[in-house]
């Protein structure tokens, strides 16, 4: 990730933004993904955000949810979009049972706000009460999420045009029809870009979601199940090209 110097203003961290490159070959998501930042720094600079503030919310994920977020509701919107005929409905929910242990990449944000969500319902069944793998956040009676309003961009972004491949998926057959639409992996390169930018400034985590919701359902303080859901440094960068980002 080659920069040129720690970022000490609003001026430099765009500097930096523009000339920081990723692991990886560049992709065109990554692109749009710093032509977006850059918008938004600028923004920020027209707002006249203090430095410490605006480092402080990079660090947490937001503008990276702010921007996927205008993203996927551009999607969900367009009738010729990804959105267009599918299958998904209230207590359909293979797409709840979790892959790998970490289940998916989560920034500091989502974490805290998912983890506020479920803990009023510590201690009530959690998903596995259904599917061994399911998220614990489901609730096994009605099959639908305990925190659907806090949940996190990649639940929002998981999508279908045919549940039967969402089962399938489930099960570790692969299977068409199903998946993550792009403002997720939008969400991943701009996080990606700021975490590279403040390197030396300040780290930029991410977190296991499926460690964030079984921590919350089974009582965990936010800051203990934060400090056991936080993932190593290449997680970001392994999600990120997972998704093409
Ligand atoms: S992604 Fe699949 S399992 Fe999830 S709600 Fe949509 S159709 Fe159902
Ligand atoms: S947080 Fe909610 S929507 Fe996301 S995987 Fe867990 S139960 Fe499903």
């Amino acid at each position: 990730m080659a920069k040129t110097s720690k970022p000490r203003n609003l001026t430099e961290l765009r500097a930096s933004v523009a000339a920081v490159r990723l692991k990886g070959p560049a992709t065109s998501q990554t692109d749009r993904a710093r032509k977006l930042l850059l918008v938004y720094l600028d923004a920020a600079d027209s707002h006249a955000v203090p430095f410490a503030e605006l480092v402080k919310s990079l660090r947490s994920g937001l503008p990276a949810l702010r921007i996927a977020g205008a993203e996927l509701a551009r999607q969900a919107s367009d009738p010729a979009g990804p959105f267009a005929g599918i299958d998904c409905a209230a207590g359909c929910a293979f797409c709840c049972i979790l892959s790998g242990t970490d289940g998916g990449t989560i920034t500091a944000a989502e974490a805290e706000q998912l983890h506020a969500a479920l803990a009023p319902q510590r201690g009530k069944n959690t998903g596995a009460a259904w599917h061994p793998q399911a998220c614990a956040a489901l609730d096994p009676a009605t099959r639908q999420c305990r925190a659907y309003d806090a949940r996190p961009l990649i639940c929002r972004s998981y999508i279908s045009t045919d549940v039967t491949a969402c089962a399938e998926i489930a099960e570790g057959t692969p299977a068409a029809g199903a998946g993550v639409v792009g403002a997720q992996g939008l969400a991943l390169a701009v996080h990606a870009l700021i975490r590279a930018a403040l390197e030396g400034v300040s780290q930029v985590p991410t977190y296991a979601l499926a460690r964030i919701t079984a921590g919350a359902m089974h009582g965990e303080d936010a800051a203990t199940t934060l400090r056991a859901a936080r993932q190593p440094p290449r997680a970001l960068d392994d999600e990120r090209r997972r998704f093409g980002a």
